[in-house]
């Protein structure tokens, strides 16, 4: 039976994992290690909309509470700046691409074929004016459900975690494991510098990339994503803010040799180039991205690898986060794949009442897997039709990216156009990505369909006047700094529900919502 677990790590992972455990199962002993000397990556700053779902809805952390000390800033998709031949696209945490408005005759993704991508929807015309709420009649803000995302700065994320983990009971120590001890049945225990040796019935690795646990003692097979991602490094720098808009989405733009990505803070922007090592040099690559942003004082190079271990629980180690697989952040998608495998490692305790069975361990592990090699399939759209840049990089890109599992859609597409009719068969029903987002990136980048329904002029007019109407609602909207202002105000209720999901949704089949009613 399990009743102690050791985290080690004490990262974002790490935190969430001893949250998660604590939080479903309240009667466990979890201690956090985690290793000062070394730290923690520091980078990760960007979600997708499953993040704030984990914290609101599943584990109830209130808004208000999040807000005060983590201090977010609201991300509604991403906008690819110069990606393709438009100037730029937007995918959203909304429906956009995968919705139809009632007095058109085919899907909105059919009437993008030409032109911006400004006002395809509500959320895209927010986006376009730097604005983030809708207005509602009597001036109030207008907030539909599971639209917001977040930028959170990541130091500030993990000190929020420690500090709600400590409420919950989750020890903490600082110390840093010399050996890794170990007999066949796995993990026997830590001999950390400090002389000591702890020991647990389970031990989550979430020591980030260096995967002390499940790569280095129990050296778990690595499954690269290489076929498919040749990024492997990153100049990142922040610069402070001055008069410039706090944009409200995370902007990805096309770089000779990758992609740099801009995440917006109150007083902050983090801009990251994101590069393979095989067609630029680090110097090159940190020239390019100083040009492009004179204002970046201090920089730094990250290294990294996309792929995931091909288990991510081994014997008595649950690996999580960094330890357990990276992709690259062109999604921002590990923050959120961290709180999947975290709501799966929980829910697997608790529904064999912490008596742990192999069946329940090897279902575990293809739902982890299944995480990742749908966020690298989902990628490999982004890389393979990018039709910008003609540098050796992306002609590499557009000629050897492995499509993986996205093969299938692609052709559908290509066949069909934007049409959204086999959605559930395409795409199963817990990917996160879903229609939206392959028909977001595939029309965004104007990959070449057959032509099987064109706009008569009634349909183009109608489309004009939808377009306006969202352009007057986005241009009288809340700007993020009003916004900021009315959610700060000592009166203001978060609506119930922003973040409602069914655990069903997230391939989880447990009755209830959520463990505790977010106020
Ligand atoms: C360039 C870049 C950009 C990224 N952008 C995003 C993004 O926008 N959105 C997103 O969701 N994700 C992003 N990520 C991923 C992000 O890094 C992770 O989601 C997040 O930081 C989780 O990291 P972690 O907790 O797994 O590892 P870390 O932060 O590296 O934490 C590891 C922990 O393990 C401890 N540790 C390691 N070894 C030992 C030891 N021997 N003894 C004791 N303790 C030890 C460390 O001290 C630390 O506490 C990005 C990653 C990169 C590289």
């Amino acid at each position: 039976m399990v009743n102690r677990v050791v985290v080690l790590g004490g990262g974002s992972a790490g935190f969430l994992a001893a949250i998660t455990l604590k939080a479903r199962l309240p009667d466990l002993e979890v201690t956090v290690l985690r290793s000062q000397d070394i730290g923690i990556l520091g980078v990760g700053e960007g979600s997708t909309i499953g993040v704030p779902e984990h914290l609101h809805n599943y584990l109830g952390i209130g808004l208000k509470e999040f807000y005060q000390k983590a201090e977010p800033m609201w991300k509604l998709g991403i906008r690819f700046l110069a990606w393709g031949k438009r100037p730029h696209f937007d995918y959203t945490f909304s429906n956009q691409m995968d919705g139809h408005y009632l007095t058109l005759p085919k899907g909105t993704g059919f009437y993008c074929d030409e032109g911006t991508f400004d006002y395809v929807g509500v959320i895209s015309g927010l986006m376009s004016h730097n604005n983030v709420f809708i207005r509602g009649p009597s001036g109030q803000p207008l907030i539909p459900p599971n639209v917001l995302a977040y930028h959170v700065e990541n130091k500030k994320f993990v000190a929020f975690l420690e500090s709600y983990a400590a409420g919950l009971g989750v020890l903490v120590r600082d110390d840093t494991v010399l050996e890794v001890l170990q007999d066949d049945h796995g993990i026997t225990g830590l001999r950390l510098a400090s002389g000591s040796t702890v020991t647990a019935d389970l031990y989550v690795d979430s020591s980030g990339f260096a995967a002390v646990l499940l790569g280095g003692a129990l050296k778990e097979p690595f499954v690269s994503y290489k076929a498919t991602l040749f990024c492997d490094r990153a100049v990142v720098g922040p610069w402070q803010r001055t008069d410039e808009p706090i944009k409200p989405y995370t902007t990805a733009e096309t770089m000779d040799a990758g992609w740099c990505f801009q995440i917006e803070h109150e007083h902050t922007v983090a801009r990251g180039y994101i590069y393979s090592s095989a067609f630029i040099s680090d110097a090159a690559a940190e020239a390019e991205y100083r040009a492009k942003n004179p204002r970046a004082v201090s920089t730094r190079i990250v290294k990294f690898i996309s792929g995931r271990y091909e288990r991510s629980w081994v014997k008595n180690v649950i690996a999580i986060g960094n330890a357990s697989g990276f992709v690259e952040p062109m999604e921002a998608t590990s923050l959120a794949a961290i709180c999947l495998e975290c709501t799966a490692a929980a829910e697997t305790l608790h529904d064999c009442d912490r008596v742990l069975r192999p069946s329940l361990i090897r279902e575990y592990n293809k739902k982890c897997a299944r995480i990742w090699d749908r966020i690298r399939q989902f990628l490999a759209i982004h890389y393979k039709f990018n039709t910008r840049l003609d540098t050796p990089f992306w002609r590499e890109c557009r000629e050897h990216v492995d499509l993986a599992g996205a093969a299938d859609i692609v052709a559908y597409y290509q066949e069909n156009g934007p049409s959204v009719l086999w959605r559930s068969t395409l795409i199963e029903a817990d990917d996160q990505f879903n229609m939206e987002g392959y028909l977001s990136l595939l029309v965004g980048q104007q990959v070449p369909y057959r032509q099987t329904y064109t706009p008569g002029a009634e349909a183009l007019r109608t489309w004009q006047v939808i377009q306006e109407s969202i352009r007057q609602k986005a241009t009288q909207a809340f700007s993020v700094k009003e916004a900021l202002q009315v959610v700060r105000s000592p009166n203001w209720q978060w609506p119930k529900d922003l973040y409602y999901v069914p655990l069903g949704a997230l391939g989880i089949n447990r009755p209830g919502q959520s463990l505790r009613n977010a106020p």
